[in-house]
């Protein structure tokens, strides 16, 4: 039986890991809260993305800028104008829709019948109109592909219209005049403005990158599907900048590492795949997209692209501040240094929550397991969450098998000696069993239990996750063998 997201929801709610916002008013569509383990999972996936931007490759730094900008920011990035997705309403439900999403899942349909061919004519008829911005164009595909509105079962559709997906809000307390904030639609423009604050600070040399994480703005049409597709969300970006006629070799390079960066946090080659942009995006010269096997089916986790000079160029325009390098390694064919340009960029951009939900769905497992034997023996389905150790909320939970016998002190202090070290529980109540499941439902990789033996020959029992067994093993080796299990 496959994985339904609603499972995953159900799941993420009642354990802790994700809530609708202000949910006792009804919730606020599209936004979501991150719970007690959620925060920590999130926090795991952000720290290893960061490491190993900036730990890993010795030529990225990371900035944290601001999320408001100067309203110039969105006119030179192409935000104001272009930033926007086709709009249709219908008219009987008076319900609003993406006219691409529509013609998407038209197109996924053409292939879950075993049409491919047509699905991909389809995209690529939508991708030829968007670019062609034939509005009407879209509308009339709509009506030729009879596709109905999905709540009202009806092809009665409006003209289709560009909306624009940046929030704005008051710029300036004292001068009513003043032009609107925008609330960033995404976090490189705070890396392009910054582009030489940082290659001067930190004497970086071309090629470089600089990495941020932080909050995103966008105000979707869409807003389905849980937190694949959020008004409010956090992205883990990363521009590197490289000597123009360099960049195809970083693209390739960029979109092999962030593969691997995907597989190394457990999500399984089999689910990942690449998938090249029907329509570039107003500022790229290549894009691809790293897409994730969801139970809803392969969609975008990560984007990769090649942004030329487009935004370095706009800004420079816009400021008249130069924005140029100045190259001093020299050039074969001319024997003389590179001189001054402007740079390009090759971009990684992807959305915490978009992981965390890919992250969550890989790991939900259910189980069909037997347990007790003869007469007593019974099968029941066991639900865990296969995380990889290095992101789990909970590294490990440490209980003593009953609560007298000095158990609880023993288990006390190894839970003192490797706090520092892992985030832990300690929990002495319940049966064993019921103690086991609670960390299986939240991924916790290894139980440690102390009972009669510990007391007499320091060793513990530590039970795995994934396949219920246990081991005995010193207590002294503990803090290696854990360590070793959560390194990346
Ligand atoms: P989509 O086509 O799904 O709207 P996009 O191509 O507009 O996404 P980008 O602008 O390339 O997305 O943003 C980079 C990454 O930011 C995406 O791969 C995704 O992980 C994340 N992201 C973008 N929009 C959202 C959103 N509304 N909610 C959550 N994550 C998002």
């Amino acid at each position: 039986e496959t994985t339904q997201l609603k499972d995953i929801v159900a799941h993420a709610k009642e354990y802790g890991f994700v809530f609708q916002s202000s949910e006792i008013y009804d919730g606020l569509a599209a936004v979501y809260d991150y719970g007690p383990n959620g925060v920590e999972l999130k926090n795991n996936l952000k720290r290893l993305w960061w490491e190993t931007m900036t730990q890993l490759h010795h030529d990225v730094v990371g900035i944290d800028a601001a999320i408001f900008m100067a309203p110039q920011t969105w006119k030179a990035s192409g935000h104001i104008d272009g930033f926007n997705d086709p709009m249709i309403d219908n008219l009987d439900s008076k319900k609003r829709y993406r006219a691409d999403v529509l013609l998407e899942e038209k197109a996924a349909e053409y292939e879950n019948a075993g049409d491919p061919a047509r699905g991909a004519a389809l995209t690529a008829e939508m991708g030829r109109l968007l670019t062609a911005e034939d509005l009407a164009g879209v509308r009339q595909l709509i009506i030729d592909e009879k596709i109905q509105c999905p709540v009202s079962k009806t092809g009665n559709w409006t003209e289709v219209r560009q909306f624009n997906l940046m929030f704005s809000t008051q710029g300036s307390a004292v001068d009513s005049d003043a032009p609107p904030v925008y609330l960033r639609p995404e976090t490189a423009q705070g890396i392009f403005v910054n582009f030489l604050n940082v290659q001067k600070s930190a004497r970086m040399k071309i090629p470089f990158g600089i990495a941020q994480i932080g909050k995103a703005f966008r105000n979707e049409i869409v807003a389905r599907q849980f937190i694949f597709r959020m008004r409010e969300f956090e992205q883990m970006e990363m521009q590197f900048f490289v000597r123009p006629g360099t960049e195809g070799e970083w693209y390739d390079t960029w979109k092999a590492a962030r593969r691997k960066f995907h597989e190394a946090i457990g999500l399984p080659a089999e689910k990942l795949r690449f998938h090249d942009h029907d329509k570039l995006a107003h500022y790229a010269k290549a894009a691809v997209d790293i897409e994730y096997e969801f139970p809803f089916g392969f969609k975008e986790i990560e984007g990769i692209h090649s942004r030329s000079d487009f935004d370095l160029t706009q800004h420079q325009n816009l400021s008249r501040k130069k924005q140029q390098y100045f190259d001093n390694d020299v050039d074969p064919a001319t024997g003389k240094p590179y001189g001054n340009y402007v740079p390009y960029v090759v971009e990684t951009s992807v959305g915490a929550d978009r992981l965390f939900l890919a992250t969550m769905c890989n790991a939900f497992t259910e189980e069909t397991i037997t347990e007790g034997e003869g007469d007593a023996q019974q099968t029941k389905t066991r639900t865990f969450l296969k995380l990889h150790p290095a992101v789990a909320p909970v590294k490990a939970a440490i209980f003593p098998l009953v609560r007298k016998d000095g158990m609880p002190e023993k288990a006390q202090e190894i839970f003192d000696a490797l706090r520092f070290d892992f985030r832990l529980v300690l929990e002495e109540r319940d049966a064993i069993g019921k103690r086991y499941t609670r960390q299986d439902l939240i991924g916790t990789p290894f139980c440690i239990v102390v009972d009669g033996q510990t007391l007499e020959d320091d060793t513990v029992t530590v039970r795995h996750r994934d396949s219920r067994e246990q081991t005995r093993m010193p207590i002294s080796e503990l803090r290696s063998y854990i360590g070793e299990a959560v390194s990346f």
